[in-house]
């Protein structure tokens, strides 16, 4: 129950200023609207669900919810910071193709151990067509499979970063889960 200063540190304006694509004026408008929605200056992961509840009333978002929560969440403590959030925020609108196929990476790899497996991304197909309650043409188990056949270069069964990015250039299916994931307005 600490009371935390409820102005931006200067350390966290100059770092956000290097790692994202926003101005000054623009990180301060942020956080003002951050401060007003998240008084304690950290959004837990009943917090985000609730967000994401209310983003897509139509689904289920809850696994979904717990997916992004786990790849913005960089130094692993269970909260997301403003800093965090910004971060994401800053890939999301203003990141490069690139930028934005490493969140997306991120997302898919449960388990953070650098590659994505057929279950895994199986895992994150089911997520996401539940939270936005759409029909597929393919069963998440076939869509994997299909994407699969794409992006495995080499065959192994997974798919490494540099397969992913090089994937999906061509794939902008894989890329959809960034604009459910930023879903923000
Ligand atoms: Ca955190
Ligand atoms: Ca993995």
């Amino acid at each position: 129950m600490g009371k935390k200063s409820s102005k931006l540190k200067l350390e966290t304006l100059e770092d956000l200023k290097t790692k994202t694509k926003f101005s000054d004026a623009e990180i301060l408008e942020f956080y003002r609207g951050f401060r007003l929605e998240c008084p304690s200056g950290e959004l837990s992961i009943e917090e985000f669900r609730k967000l994401y509840r209310g983003l897509f009333p139509n689904g289920n978002a809850e696994k979904f919810a717990e997916h992004v929560f786990r790849a913005f969440d960089e130094n692993r403590d269970g909260t997301l910071d403003f800093r965090e959030i910004m971060c994401a925020l800053s890939v999301s609108s203003r990141g490069t193709m690139e930028n934005k196929a490493r969140m997306a990476f991120k997302i898919y790899d449960l388990d953070r151990d650098g590659y994505i497996t057929a279950r895994e991304m199986t895992e994150i197909l089911k997520a996401m067509s539940k939270m936005t309650s759409k029909t597929m043409d393919l069963s998440p188990e076939e869509k994997t499979r299909e994407i699969f056949l794409r992006l495995d270069k080499n065959q192994d069964g997974i798919l490494s970063m540099s397969e992913f990015i090089q994937g999906v250039q061509t794939d902008s299916f894989i890329m959809e889960i960034l604009t459910c994931a930023s879903k923000t307005d």
